[in-house]
C-alpha cells in the first residue's frame, strides 16, 4: 500500500471532523485536570493545515512532513503544540523521498515518537498522549514486520489506541498541567491521550478507504 502526500488533504479534513465531533467531550476532560484549551489548540493547528492543504499535497513525502511540522509549530500553543511539531519534524528527518511505504513509515514513526518522549521528558505511564502514541508506534512496527494485512494492522492500532486512552484513567499525572493535581488526577482520562486516539481513528478510516479502493 502506498501512503503519499496526495492523501494529506483527506487526512487533515477527516482529523478535523473527528476532533470537532468529539470537541465537547475532550474539552470536558481537559477542564477536569487541565486548563480546557486542548481542543482549541489542536483546532487552530488543524485549521492552519487546512489552509495549506494544496501546497502540502504537492510536496514530496519528507518535505510534506516538514511543512506540516512548521505550520503546527506556529499555529498550536500549549504543550501539545511543541510535541506535535516535534513528531512531524522528526517524521521529516527520518523519511526518505522514495520510501513512503508502510515499512519505512513504521521506522520513521518509532523514531519520531522517541523524539517526542525526549522533548516532553516523559514516557508511558505518566498520563499523557504518550500512553497512546508509544504503544501504537510499537504495534505498527511489530505488525508491519510480522507481515499482517493493512486492514488487520489498522484495526489493531485502533484497539491499542483505545486501550492506551483507558489506561490513563487510573494513572496519577506526573507531566503537564494535570501533574499539579497529583493523585487527584486519578479517575480522569487524559485529554491529549483521547485526541491522539481520535487522530489515529481518523487516519485509519482514510487509509482503510484508500486501501479498499485500489
Ligand atoms: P497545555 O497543557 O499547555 O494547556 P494542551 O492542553 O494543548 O497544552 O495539551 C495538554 C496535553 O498535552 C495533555 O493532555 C497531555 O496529553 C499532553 N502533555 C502535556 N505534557 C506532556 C509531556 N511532557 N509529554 C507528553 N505529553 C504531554
Ligand atoms: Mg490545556
Amino acid at each position: 500500500m502506498s501512503i503519499n502526500p496526495a492523501l494529506f488533504p483527506d487526512l487533515i479534513d477527516t482529523v478535523a471532523l473527528v476532533i470537532q465531533q468529539n470537541a465537547e467531550e475532550v474539552t470536558a476532560l481537559d477542564q477536569a485536570i487541565g486548563d480546557g484549551d486542548h481542543v482549541f489548540n489542536l483546532q487552530r493547528g488543524i485549521q492552519a493545515l487546512q489552509e495549506h492543504r494544496k501546497e502540502i499535497a504537492e510536496l514530496d513525502w519528507p518535505s510534506a512532513w516538514q511543512k506540516i511540522g512548521t505550520i503546527v509549530m506556529a499555529a498550536i500553543g500549549g504543550a501539545s503544540g511543541s510535541l506535535y511539531a516535534t513528531l512531524f519534524i522528526h517524521l521529516h528527518k527520518h523519511s526518505q523521498a522514495s520510501n513512503c511505504d508502510l515499512n519505512h513509515f513504521a521506522d520513521a514513526f518509532v523514531q519520531a515518537i522517541e523524539a517526542v518522549k525526549q522533548r516532553g521528558k516523559a514516557d508511558v505511564g505518566e498520563k499523557t498522549m504518550l500512553d497512546v502514541w508509544v504503544p501504537v508506534a510499537a504495534a505498527l512496527r511489530q505488525d508491519v514486520s510480522a507481515g499482517k494485512s493493512v486492514d488487520a494492522i489498522l484495526d489493531h492500532l485502533c484497539q491499542v489506541a483505545a486501550d492506551g486512552v483507558e489506561a490513563t484513567r487510573d494513572m496519577p499525572a506526573t507531566k503537564g498541567r494535570a501533574s499539579f493535581l497529583g493523585e487527584r488526577s486519578v479517575g480522569h482520562i487524559d485529554a491529549g491521550a483521547k485526541t491522539a486516539q481520535l487522530i489515529i481513528q481518523a487516519v485509519a478510516k482514510v487509509l482503510a478507504a484508500q486501501h479498499s479502493s485500489v
